[in-house]
C-alpha cells in the first residue's frame, strides 16, 4: 500500500520513499526532563507511535529505527534542582531531576500504549557529537567564536553556494525579513540579529564540558544543536522523517537543518518534515496562570480532569480522534465519547474471546497510509465493530454464516486496534495499576528515608508530590511501634 505523507518543508503531500527500505529511520525531538509531562507533549509522543507502529507493519519490525531524544541539560532542569535539592551539588541535584522525570515520563507514556522508540539518546552523552559538528561549522565559516560563545550565521550559510538550502525555507519565512523585524537589543556576541547560539560559557557550579574551537572557558551546548548530533550519530547525515510539535518548526527545526546541512553539505536533513498541531483544553490555550494545565499523570491517576480519572486507551483513542495535524480541544465530553467506545470495543471483543490472528483490513492501514487519517480509521473501527455485532443488513443469510461473519469482523478489529496501540484489554489495566503502585511505593520509600535523615524539606517535597498525583498519606505505627505510612487515591 502507498503511504503518503505531508511534508512541513514543500508544503505538499507526497509517496513516502524511504531512502533504504531495510532501515526507514525517523527523528521525533523528545522531551525536556524536568517536570510531569503534560497533556499536550503526549500529542507528538502518541502520533509518532502511531506512525512508527504503521511503519512497523510496512516494512517489517526490524527494518524500522526510531529515534527520539531526552534533553537533560538546560537551564529549567538547573533552576529545578537547585529548588527541589538546595543541600545537593548542583550536578548531583540535576542528575536526581533528570533521572526521577524519565521515569515519570516513561510510565507515563506507556500507560498511554506508546512503544519505547529504538534509541532513546541523551543530550549530556552526545556532547563529543555536538563539539565536532561545531568544529564543522565553524571551519567551514558557518559559525564563529566571540566571548566564548559560538555563534551559527544564517547569512553565512544563505551566501553560500551549492547544494545547500535557505535558511527560512522550513519556516517559509525569509532571512531578510527576520533580519528587517529583529528587535534593536541584540546580544553583544552577536554579529546579526538571527545568528544563534552552538556553544555558550557555563557558569560557575553550572553543568560545563571542555568547548569547542579553541574557547578555553568551559561550556554547555545551545538546544538546536542537540538534535543534530543525535540524528547524525544514530541515524546517519540524511533520514527519512524528522518530527515533533507545530511549535518547533522555528526556530527549533530550521536551525537543526542550518547545522546539518551546512556540517555534512547536504541539501535535506530529512526527507520528509512532520509537525503535530496544538492541543488546546475546553476551548483555551493550556497555560499554568489559566489554571487549565494538566499532565498525563493527573489524567490517569486522580479526578482533576472532568472530575474521575481515564484509562490510557480512552486519553490515546481521544488524542486519534482528531487529525494529528489539526488543532485538537481537548474536553470532557471527548473523553466521555472516547471512554464509550473503548467500552463498544471492549465487550465485543470479549463476547468473541480468544480470536484468530488475522489480517488489518485494507481500510484501516489505506487510512493511516493517508497521511496518518485516524480520524477516518477510527470511522473503520466502529464498521467493523457493527459488523461483528450483526447490526448491518448485508451479508450472509443462515445463523451459522452470520456468527461466522461477526467473528471475523471481531478479529480484525483486535488487530486493528493492535496496529494502533489501542489496548482495550481491561479498564485501568492490571499494567497500569502496578505502574502506579510501584511508583507511590517508591515515592512513600524515599520520603521514609528523608525523614529518618530529618530531612523535613525532602520529606514534604514527595508529599506533595504525591497529593499532585491525588495520593493521600496516612502515618502510622504497625504492631511493634515502627512507623508506617500507607496510603489511597483522593476522593
Ligand atoms: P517541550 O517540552 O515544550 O519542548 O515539548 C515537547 C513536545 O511536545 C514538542 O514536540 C512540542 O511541540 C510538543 N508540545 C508542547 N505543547 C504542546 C501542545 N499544547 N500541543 C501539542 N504539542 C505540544
Ligand atoms: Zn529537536
Amino acid at each position: 500500500m502507498e503511504l503518503r505523507l505531508y511534508d512541513t518543508l514543500t508544503r505538499d503531500k507526497r509517496p513516502f520513499t524511504p531512502i533504504d527500505p531495510a532501515n526507514v529511520r525517523m527523528y521525533v525531538c523528545g522531551p525536556t526532563v524536568y517536570d510531569f509531562a503534560h497533556i499536550g507533549n503526549a500529542r507528538p509522543v502518541i502520533v509518532f507511535d502511531v506512525l512508527f507502529r504503521l511503519l512497523r507493519h510496512l516494512y517489517g519490525e526490524a527494518h524500522v529505527k526510531y529515534v527520539r531524544n531526552i534533553t537533560d541539560v538546560d537551564d529549567k532542569i538547573n533552576d529545578r534542582a537547585a529548588r527541589d535539592y538546595p543541600g545537593l551539588p548542583l550536578n548531583e541535584a540535576i542528575r536526581k531531576v533528570t533521572e526521577q522525570t524519565e521515569r515519570q515520563f516513561h510510565d507515563d507514556v506507556d500507560a498511554l500504549g506508546c512503544l519505547r522508540p529504538t534509541v532513546e539518546p541523551r543530550a549530556t552523552e552526545h556532547i563529543g557529537e555536538m563539539r565536532s559538528i561545531i568544529e564543522k561549522l565553524v571551519a567551514g565559516g558557518f559559525a564563529y567564536v566571540e566571548q566564548d560563545h559560538v555563534l551559527f550565521s544564517p547569512s553565512a550559510m544563505n551566501a553560500a553556494n551549492g547544494v545547500l538550502p535557505r535558511y527560512g525555507s522550513l519556516a517559509n519565512r525569509s532571512l531578510d525579513e527576520m533580519i528587517a523585524g529583529a528587535r534593536v537589543d541584540v546580544a553583544p556576541y552577536k554579529r546579526d540579529a538571527t545568528d544563534f547560539v552552538l556553544w555558550k560559557p557555563s557558569k560557575p557550579g553550572e553543568p560545563s564540558w571542555p568547548s569547542p574551537a579553541g574557547i578555553a572557558t568551559p561550556g554547555r551546548p545551545g538546544w538546536h544543536i542537540e538534535c543534530s548530533a543525535m540524528s547524525w550519530k544514530h541515524l546517519g547525515e540524511t533520514f527519512d522523517i524528522h518530527g515533533g510539535g507545530i511549535d518547533l518548526v522555528f526556530p527549533h527545526h530550521e536551525n537543526e537543518v542550518a547545522q546539518s546541512c551546512c556540517a555534512f553539505h547536504t541539501e535535506r536533513m530529512a526527507q520528509t518534515w512532520m509537525h503535530n498541531g496544538f492541543l488546546q483544553v475546553e476551548g483555551e490555550k493550556m497555560s499554568k496562570s489559566l489554571g487549565n494545565f494538566i499532565t498525563i499523570r493527573e489524567l490517569l491517576a486522580t479526578n482533576k480532569f472532568g472530575g474521575r480519572s481515564w484509562d490510557g486507551a480512552t486519553l490515546r483513542l481521544a488524542m486519534l480522534k482528531t487529525h494529528y495535524r489539526q488543532p485538537i480541544d481537548w474536553t470532557v465530553d471527548a473523553l466521555e465519547e472516547a471512554q464509550k467506545r473503548v467500552a463498544k470495543y471492549r465487550r465485543t471483543l470479549e463476547r468473541f474471546g480468544g480470536g484468530k490472528n488475522v489480517e488489518v483490513p485494507h481500510g484501516v492501514v489505506s487510512a493511516l497510509s493517508d497521511d496518518l487519517n485516524t480520524h477516518a480509521a477510527i470511522t473503520e473501527l466502529d464498521a467493523l465493530n457493527r459488523r461483528a455485532n450483526g447490526v448491518t443488513h448485508e451479508g450472509p443469510t443462515s445463523e451459522a454464516d452470520a456468527l461466522a461473519a461477526n467473528a471475523i469482523a471481531a478479529d480484525e478489529l483486535r488487530a486493528s486496534l493492535r496496529l494502533l496501540g489501542i489496548s482495550v484489554a481491561s479498564e485501568r489495566s492490571g499494567a497500569v495499576n502496578q505502574i502506579f503502585d510501584q511508583n507511590i511505593q517508591r515515592l512513600i520509600a524515599a520520603r521514609t528515608a528523608a525523614r529518618a535523615n530529618k530531612d523535613w524539606k525532602e520529606s514534604d517535597r514527595i508529599r506533595d508530590e504525591l497529593a499532585a498525583m491525588g495520593v493521600v498519606l496516612k502515618d502510622g505505627k504497625d504492631a511493634d511501634g515502627k512507623p508506617v505510612t500507607t496510603w489511597e487515591l483522593a476522593r
